[in-house]
């Protein structure tokens, strides 16, 4: 399925006139940096590039064919001599008054998108007003917003800046954004035991939706997503009946198997992440290594049976699970009398840690082996 950049002209690839009309090489200006980042993404994305521009009243008098196409052309020849090609160019000519369906936000000119060639959902419209914000949703796409030729504040009244998968004024963010690869994953497992979904994003600001039928538990998996700005959604069922046990081991094997396949080949991460917590009279620490070996040192004693509906044995069983999933050397010690406090400082401090571990902070893989 292709994804497509479906890109705005006006504010966009050039710089907008205060009359809103191109109509002579004199009002000709390109943003900074867009024919080299442009350049950048059609070499290292996996985009097709689609122009969509509304011209006011194009081909009538207040806007003669004869005064849009050289700059038009000029435009395009000079973006295809550095490797950016239009695959299509929709331009609409009507007047904002026709209120056509072929014109911005409406999607006339873009039907042919709706179908299974077409991946809406990973594409992106880029664009400088709200209506190529609108666009996007009209798509089912994201957007991505250039500020400073238009009224920001629009985007609120409409509630339109939850479709904007990035806003900026900079033509290198855009292609940074583009070329940072989903770390978004999903794993499945599904035995005569248990049933695990698991949806992770690294990169994501805490969201957590989680249940697993043990209320301790959620609390816990909970801390890992909200300290450590990772978006995390699990869906378990397992034999609670027999215990909790199967349940506990194998949701920590999914969730170490997600991360494992979130980092793929690791490059550029931080690769380590430790972390100190306090929680009133406890003290957790964990580092982790994403090492592509597994360990697990445990430094962690509970005197009750359970905490809530959990057994304190199945908190090491589940980092062990994990570590040996995800690959990683962990090392976990608590210190404390409240034993609801250590193992909630413990879980607090372990997505600190990975989130530390997992960040983005250059390009290369960090191991002399040059592979982790
Ligand atoms: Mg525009």
């Amino acid at each position: 399925m292709k994804k497509i950049l479906f890109i705005d002209r006006d504010g966009t690839i050039i710089k907008e006139p205060e009359d809103e009309q191109i109509d002579s090489f004199e009002k000709l200006q390109f943003l900074p940096g867009v024919i080299t980042n442009l350049s950048e993404i059609a070499k290292k994305c996996d985009f097709t590039n689609v122009m969509i521009s509304n011209q006011d009243g194009l081909g009538t008098d207040v806007f003669p064919e004869n005064t849009f196409f050289p700059v038009q052309n000029f435009i395009v020849e000079t973006l295809k001599d550095e490797g950016v090609v239009f695959e299509d160019i929709h331009i609409d000519r009507s007047f904002p008054k026709e209120n056509s369906p072929t014109r911005k936000p409406e999607t006339g000119l873009l039907t042919k998108y709706f179908s299974q060639e077409y991946d809406l959902e990973n594409s992106f419209v880029i664009g400088d007003r709200w209506s190529d914000v609108e666009l996007a949703k009209n798509l089912n796409c994201k957007a991505i917003f250039i500020t400073g030729f238009s009224d920001e504040t629009e985007l609120d009244k409409r509630n339109l800046r939850k479709y904007c998968a990035l806003i900026t004024s900079n033509w290198n963010e855009i292609y940074k954004f583009l070329n940072t690869p989903t770390r978004n994953v999903e794993v499945y497992r599904k035995t005569n035991e248990t049933e695990v979904y698991i949806e992770i994003n690294p990169d994501g600001d805490g969201q957590a939706d989680i249940n697993t039928g043990l209320h301790f538990f959620d609390h816990m998996l909970e801390q890992i997503a909200k300290h450590g700005s990772i978006d995390l959604k699990i869906k378990a069922k397992g034999d609670l009946e027999v215990d909790e046990h199967h349940l506990i081991e194998d949701v920590g094997i999914v969730l170490g198997q997600a991360f494992k396949k979130s980092l793929s080949d690791k490059r550029g991460i931080n690769r380590y992440g430790f972390f100190t917590l306090p929680m009133d009279e406890s003290l957790a620490q964990t580092a982790i290594d994403f090492s592509g070996r597994a360990w697990l040192v445990w430094n962690a004693y509970f005197k009750r049976e359970k905490v809530g509906d959990m057994p304190t044995e199945m908190f090491l069983h589940f980092f062990k699970s994990f570590s040996d999933n995800a690959e990683c050397n962990l090392n976990i010690t608590v210190s404390g009398e409240n034993e609801h406090h250590k193992i909630e400082a413990v879980f607090k401090s372990f997505g600190k840690a990975i989130k530390q571990a997992v960040e983005i902070s250059g390009n290369k893989i960090l191991s002399t082996k040059g592979i982790i």
